[in-house]
């Protein structure tokens, strides 16, 4: 039986000196209704998220993604998360779960019309299986995300790089790129450079030199394409932040689609031309991807 596990959190502000935080989890119902008609997550998509992959009972890079949350709520003026209040709301989702691959949600919504405080909840349960498409890999389509490089530091509003609740268009990507034959997309500016794909962060590589889009292009910072980093980097290859043409993806040496549930993916076509890839990396990656960090 799925095992699936929701705790509803009180948020406290972010300057609480408690130690210990229990007190404010109310484990939940997961099959019976929890928030109210009212709430601006479920109305709006008003509010942030994470989603932090758990093996084995650990969850992994959880300080970059409380980070994130924080960050992400920053953009979206939102109150300020207490982040060792959600570390300890990990801890307790990720332990539900102590054998295989899980998920653990974190959720910062802007609350109910009038209503004191933000909603947040987190949720755990079993991930999906992507052993087949972490050796096989995606093919993936390019499509036009409808502004230019610089719209995430010209136009803040469009909160571009916080990982707010509003993923219909995301998912609508992922719907266009199987109705184009493919099984991902990569967005593209409309001046002609990648950003990420709808839920990942994008690698390539060019010789010994793997690159990724800078976040000031208005992507999310992935907490995966962090540590993919730095194990690269401790293997002495070079890696950069940068900006990168569609062409530079259709002819790199391989690339990478990698986020914290999936993991690390070639990419295996582009556009319907094939891509070169490197099994033996990747299979490398995943090996480093899956363990305790
Ligand atoms: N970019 C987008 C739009 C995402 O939704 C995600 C993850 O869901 C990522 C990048 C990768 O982020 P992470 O590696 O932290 O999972």
């Amino acid at each position: 039986m799925a095992q699936r596990f929701a705790l509803m959190i009180t948020p406290v502000d972010a300057a609480d000196t408690r130690k210990d935080f229990s007190d404010t989890f109310v484990e939940m119902d997961v099959s019976a209704p929890a928030l109210s008609v009212g709430e601006f997550s479920t109305q709006r998509g008003d509010g942030v998220f994470e989603s932090i992959g758990v093996i084995d009972g650990h969850a992994n890079e959880v300080e970059a993604h409380v980070q994130r949350l924080a960050h992400s709520a920053r953009i979206c003026d939102l109150p300020a998360p207490h982040l060792e209040q959600w570390r300890q709301a990990v801890a307790v989702a990720a332990a539900r779960i102590p054998q295989g691959e899980a998920v653990v949600k974190l959720i910062l919504s802007r609350g109910v019309e009038h209503g004191p405080a933000p909603t947040a909840w987190v949720t755990a349960s079993p991930a999906p299986d992507f052993s087949a498409v972490r050796r096989e890999g995606v093919r993936v389509v390019t499509l036009d995300r409808g502004y230019d490089l610089g719209a995430g530091e010209r136009a803040p509003w469009l909160l571009l790089g916080a990982k707010t609740l509003s993923y219909a268009v995301n998912m609508a990507a992922l719907r266009e790129a199987r109705r184009r034959g493919a099984d991902d997309a990569v967005f593209v500016t409309r001046d002609g450079f990648v950003l990420e794909a709808p839920t990942a962060s994008l690698i390539v590589r060019r010789g010994d030199e793997f690159i990724t889009t800078a976040p000031s292009a208005g992507i999310l910072h992935g907490t995966t394409q962090l540590s993919v980093y730095e194990y690269l980097e401790s293997r002495g290859f070079r890696t950069e932040y940068a900006t990168l043409s569609v062409s530079d993806l259709a002819t790199a040496d391989a690339a990478w689609l990698v986020s914290s549930i999936r993991l690390a993916v070639a990419i295996t076509a582009v556009d319907g031309a094939l891509l070169a890839s490197d099994p033996a990396l990747t299979a490398e990656l995943n090996t480093f991807l899956r363990s305790p960090r």
